[in-house]
């Protein structure tokens, strides 16, 4: 397996020196550039050939057969374990994130991708139905048949948190390659040698496949140039993203903005409360608060699913618990950040927080130079429903603890909060009956639901949901994770009157492939 790094963009089979602007990836533990090799934005010119070849592989690539794409997912997998360490050096110089982290983002970008490969095998995510022809009903009916193909040319912008799992070979690109979509990544600035390693292992696998070559294009960009053009051209159909909120929401305009408007599946932020329910908060308020601490300084925070608040009931268990926590944050380590730039969003959020009139600082963890400083931050419910600014995402180790003055508060604190990746409650036995009481409310706000554990840590399987409503997501409708990520990238087709032969295999009455199907209403009997 080739390691060696050359900075070049990876344009269908051809690697090509970019002409755009050229770029160093930075050492994150230290702040120094990494020598080699020096990184090339793609020009207009780039973008327009990896979308052209993308459009032009599309259709050979959507109608494989189903083994075939599948064969083709599991040798990426097999191909990005096989680049071994250098690897996970690079990302870990590149990310400053640890070795055990890495290897076990790098286990979960392999098993996703086989997982969709699986999926793909099984058929289950074309969703077939046939309803028969009723010739003697009076309007007669023809016969129609539904599945769902691919919606075309996918962009991918890799997550600078995530630069295995959500990257170039990440959940966004496995399930649009599974649905049938070409993919066309514009790496994350904060990690190019671990896209562009990752980037060859996958034009490999396209190549030893004999796919069309533009099932894969990777461009690289220092600026926003490359993936704003990538979101208007007219063969791209749909985008994946991981990122800020102003970065989603600026593609989220640019895609409607298009002739022909597309989809943008943007995960952007979200603060994911935590709720303290009074019975179990008394039974064990002191390991909540050390593994509370533990989920917000975990990977120096930078999760979309820290927990960003911590919401109570007034009284003398809340108090013990923030003394408790207090004393957790103030132990914290400092850590290093993804980019120089993440930490300064970070300080400049923790910085506004900090001074802000009705915010206490309950603990500060350790200070270093160049690292971030965990942070514990306390509000009343009713500052927080006053400036709603007070529970805005600061991405990194900080959490805001409020407290609430009764049920009421702590209703409305839900009522009022932005739609979230999950909500987390911790409750006992003796809790049911608030339990039951907000689980309508928040159902309403979130995608996850989670009781008696933390929200950092997303299963990669069938029944997640990492997406919620606005602004956790752009599309509420979606997950990002699991293989239920796929339905992003499939619309549905209908077949109406036409004759047996020439329908696609998975529609034909004699079912050759196998896959599950309605027939007249019901699951098909075999
Ligand atoms: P980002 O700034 O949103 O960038 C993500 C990707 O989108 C990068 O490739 C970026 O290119 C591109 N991009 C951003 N704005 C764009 C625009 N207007 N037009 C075209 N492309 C655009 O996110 P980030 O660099 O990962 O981190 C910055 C902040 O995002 C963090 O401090 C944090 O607040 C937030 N974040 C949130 C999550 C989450 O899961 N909620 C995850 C990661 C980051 P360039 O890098 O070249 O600008």
């Amino acid at each position: 397996m080739t390691t060696t790094l050359t900075g070049e963009l990876l344009i269908g089979a051809q690697a090509k020196r970019g002409e755009g602007a050229a770029f160093q990836a930075i050492d994150a533990a230290s702040n120094t550039p990494i020598a080699q090799p020096v990184f090339h934005g793609a020009r207009q010119g780039d973008v327009e050939r990896a979308c052209e070849l993308a459009d032009d592989a599309f259709d050979a690539y959507r109608t494989l057969p189903a083994e075939q794409r599948a064969q083709f997912l599991d040798d990426c997998a097999a191909r990005i374990e096989a680049l071994g360490e250098p690897l996970i050096e690079r990302a870990m110089a590149e990310s400053g994130l640890p070795r055990a982290r890495l290897e076990g983002e790098r286990a979960r970008t392999a098993n996703q991708l086989r997982m969709f490969a699986m999926l793909v095998r099984s058929g289950d995510a074309l969703d077939v139905r046939i309803e028969p022809a009723l010739p003697e009903r009076q309007p007669p009916r023809t016969d129609l048949r539904f599945w769902r193909i691919g919606v075309g040319p996918v962009a991918v912008f890799g997550a600078s948190n995530f630069p295995l799992a959500f990257s170039v070979a990440g959940g966004d690109t496995a399930s649009a390659l599974a649905a049938g979509c070409p993919v066309v990544v514009k790496a994350h600035p904060a990690h190019p040698g671990t896209s562009e390693l990752v980037g060859r292992a996958i034009q490999q696998a396209v190549a030893a496949a004999g796919l069309p070559e533009g099932v894969f294009s990777l461009l690289f960009d220092a600026g926003h140039e490359v993936g704003s053009a990538l979101v208007q051209h007219p063969a791209i159909r749909a985008v994946g993203f991981t990122g800020s909120r102003a970065g989603g929401l600026a593609l989220v305009k640019l895609a409607a903005a298009r002739s022909e408007p597309i989809p943008v599946y943007a995960e952007m932020s979200s603060v994911n409360p935590n709720l303290l329910m009074p019975g179990a908060l008394a039974a064990r308020g002191e390991t909540l608060a050390r593994d509370y601490a533990a989920s917000t300084t975990l990977g120096c925070g930078q999760f979309c699913t820290n927990p960003g608040l911590m919401l109570g009931l007034a009284g003398a268990d809340f108090e013990a618990f923030a003394t408790n926590a207090a004393r957790e944050f103030s132990a914290a380590a400092a850590g290093v950040m993804l980019t120089p730039g993440i930490l300064r969003a970070y300080e400049h959020g923790i910085g506004r927080l900090v001074e802000h009139p009705k915010v206490t600082t309950l603990a500060r963890g350790a200070a270093a130079p160049g690292r971030a400083q965990a942070a514990l931050l306390r509000v009343s419910a009713s500052d927080l429903l006053a400036d709603a600014s007070l529970g805005e995402e600061v991405f990194g180790p900080s959490s805001v603890l409020v407290e609430c003055a009764d049920e009421a508060e702590l209703r409305a604190v839900l009522r009022h909060i932005e739609g979230q990746l999950t909500i987390t409650l911790h409750a006992d036995a003796a809790d049911g009956d608030l339990v039951r009481a907000l689980l309508p409310l928040i159902e309403r706000k979130a995608g996850r639901l989670l009781a008696n554990g933390f929200p950092t840590g997303v299963e990669v399987c069938d029944a997640m949901v990492h997406g919620g409503p606005f602004p956790s997501t752009s599309d509420g409708r979606s997950t990002s994770v699991g293989t239920a990520a796929i339905e992003r990238f499939l619309r549905p087709v209908c077949y109406q009157n036409l004759a047996d032969g020439w329908l696609p295999d998975a529609l034909r009455d004699a079912n050759p492939l196998h896959v599950k199907r309605r027939f007249a209403g019901r699951p098909e009997v075999a």
